[in-house]
Parts: C-alpha cells; structure tokens; sequence
C-alpha cells in the first residue's frame, strides 16, 4: 500500500485500539515492569521493563518514524540526550564537523563533554561546500547539518553535502528541530540520520522536553543509538511519550500556520524602518532563497531572526515592549516568542548584540504584526 499521507501518520500512526478496553486515546502503561511467562521466560510482544521499553515510547517511536519518511525512530528524554547519542557512536580521536552557526547547546557539549572525551571539532561555514570540503580529514567520521540553522537561519544543500560525505563513508546527520518534516525531509535527501529536540514543534505546547534520532535503512547506527538509549538510560517517561504522541496529531495544522504566519510577519518587518535585517529564507531578497525553495516543502518554517537597528539596549527595549509575544528562549509552541539570544547564552555567545530570534506562534498574525508596531514605534 502506498504510504499514509502525512495529516494521516500525524494521527493515526503507532497505536491500535486493543481489545482490554476499546479506548481509542490510547491508555498511559506507567507500569515499569511486565509479567514473564510461566516458565520464567519473557512473552513475545510484550515488555520486559521499563527502561528498555514500553508500550507508549513504542507507539510514540513509531509516529516518529512514519512522520519523518524513516525505518526507525529512538526517543530520548531531551534533544541533547539524542545529540549525545551521535557522539556516543564515535570513538576518540575522531573528527566531527559542525556548522558555524548551529544551537549554542551542540557546540558547547561537543566543546567540553567531547572534547574531554577526545573528539575533534571543527566549525565551518556549511553553506560554502568548498570550505567544508577543505576541512575534511583522514579522521574526519561526522558531518552535523542543522538547516535553517539557529540562530542566523542559513540554509545548507543537504544533498550536496551528502554527496561530499558518501565518497568518503562519512556519517551525515542532520538536526531537524526547525524545519520539521513538514517543511524539510532530510531523510529522503540522503542523511544517515535525522535528529530533533521533541521539546521544539513536535511537542507544540512548550510543555514536553524531548529529543529522537530517526534512520532510514541504517541498521548499525540505529543499534547503537538504541544501546544508548536502553544502557544509558535517559529516556522519556511514558507520560511524556503519550503527551508528544498526542501533540503530532495536529502537527501539520499547526506547522502549515507556523509557516503562513512567519512568512506574512518576516515580509512586514522587513519593510520596517526600525528593522536593520531579517534572516527568514522565505524573503526573496534572502542569501538562501534559492537553496531553500529547493529542498523545503510547504514554505520556509515559522523561525526568523531580526536584527534591530541599534544596539543590545534598543534591541531588549523591543522585547519587553511586547505585550502578546513573550520575551523567552525556546521556539516551536503555538504562542509567538522572542529570544535576545546573546543575553540568553552569555559569554560564549556568537549572536549579535541586536539579534531577536522570533518563533512565530499560531496567533492572529495581524495581532502579532500589531505588536511588533507598537514595540518598535518605543525606539
Ligand atoms: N537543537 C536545536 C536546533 C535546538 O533549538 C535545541 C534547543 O533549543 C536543541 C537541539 C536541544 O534540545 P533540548 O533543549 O530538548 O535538549
């Protein structure tokens, strides 16, 4: 049978109701153990404990899979668990190379944790595929994409990164956090694996904290993430698994008014004369218009960042002049946010002092057009 189409794996992939109860919500198991056979020996089909796995992080894996275009899904209890899945796979002395611009959090766990624990890190501009070329090495055992990145929103050539990595056997993984599989399906473009924190638009809600590595066909990557998961242990609760399996049913909904409202605000902003630069690759004035109308689906993603003319002072005036948008970090919630990311990341910062990451809500966009007039008329 061809593939259920999206709207439809957002709903129903994972779970079937069963016959204990009929329920068609399917039932929370908190139990973290399971009864064993008569002759001592575990029932085939059923769950041994907890840690290795359940029947919600079951069902929540397999939505995750299907929404993602994968064979395998593995959750995790945060989006760094699941990043540290993937440097778990590697062994020391080998080389992994990151985007310059990605999440703050990635580049300093692979700065300190890893660099403890002996990987090499190199940081590239991804979109120049000559400089990454250049930096490869004869150890060089990781690529990491993260695409529109966080915070500046550069949009990487997957495919041509992933035709750059095949001939040397070097593993691809790409953070999918931003885009989504609604507007991005890094698996379908070659990457070995695609990594989210769950905690972003999968939860929806800014109320889950999460993460999940997807492969397609990868059988010995995908081993050695699950040993991670099962023997490392930082796994989500099945509370939590049953939260973010009910959050993807409306997933496409909310993503399709994440990337209409995005789009009509980033075209406002960038008209506005308090606006020094928007960073939203649907712009067609945008360095990454072109690459991203190639490889994104449905639009551009509900993720911008603007630069505000002036300094950090005029910059924070705007946040708290917001009165609907919430001055706080974190995105992919149905309520609009901002970010002043270099003060949300201190010393280590790589964000302009005027840098506002905006992630657009689900809200009236005339009301939130009608908030950013208002803080921006403060200056
Ligand atoms: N990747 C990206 C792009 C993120 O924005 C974040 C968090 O902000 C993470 C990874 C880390 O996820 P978590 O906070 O769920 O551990």
């Amino acid at each position: 049978m061809e593939a259920e189409k999206l709207a439809t794996q957002s709903v129903h992939s994972g779970y079937h109701i069963e016959d204990t109860y009929g329920a068609v919500s399917m039932p929370i198991v908190l139990s973290t153990t399971f009864e064993r056979g008569d002759d001592g020996q575990f029932l085939e089909g059923r769950d041994i404990y907890a840690r290795s796995s359940n029947p919600n992080r079951r069902a929540l894996e397999h939505k995750l899979a299907a929404i993602e275009h994968g064979t395998e899904a593995i959750a995790f209890a945060s989006g760094q668990a699941a990043t540290m899945s993937i440097m778990h796979s590697l062994q020391s002395g080998d080389h992994v190379i990151i985007p310059d611009d990605i999440y703050y959090g990635t580049r300093v766990m692979l700065q300190t944790l890893y660099h403890r624990w002996g990987l090499e890190l190199d940081s590239v501009d991804m979109t120049d595929l000559d400089v990454l070329e250049s930096r490869i090495k004869s150890n060089t055992k990781l690529i990491w994409i993260e695409t529109p990145s966080n915070p500046a929103l550069k949009v990487t050539d997957i495919e041509a990164v992933v035709a750059i990595a095949k001939k040397r056997q070097i593993l691809v993984v790409c953070d999918n956090t931003w885009a989504t599989p609604y507007f991005t399906l890094p698996l379908n473009l070659g990457v070995d694996a695609v990594m989210h924190s769950t905690t972003k638009y999968f939860g929806g809600h800014s109320d889950i904290t999460g993460g999940c590595i997807i492969v397609k066909d990868h059988k010995e990557l995908a081993q050695k993430v699950r040993d991670f998961q099962v023997l490392g242990g930082a796994v989500p609760s099945s509370f939590d698994c049953w939260l973010l399996y009910r959050s993807l049913s409306t997933f496409p909904m909310r993503m399709k008014a994440h990337g209409e409202n995005a789009h009509i605000l980033a075209e406002y902003l960038h008209h506005h004369p308090q606006i020094e630069k928007v960073n939203y690759p649907g712009l067609k004035s945008n360095s990454y218009h072109e690459v991203a109308s190639k490889q994104m689906l449905n639009g551009y993603g509900g993720m911008m960042s603007i630069l505000v003319k002036g300094g950090a002072k005029e910059t924070l005036q705007v946040a708290s002049h917001l009165k609907l948008i919430t001055h706080a970090t974190s995105l992919g919630g149905v309520e609009s946010l901002v970010d002043h990311r270099q003060s949300a990341e201190g010393a280590a910062s790589l964000s302009p002092a005027n840098l506002l990451r905006v992630s657009v809500g689900i809200e009236d966009v005339h009301d939130l057009i009608k908030d950013f007039e208002q803080a921006l008329a403060t200056l």
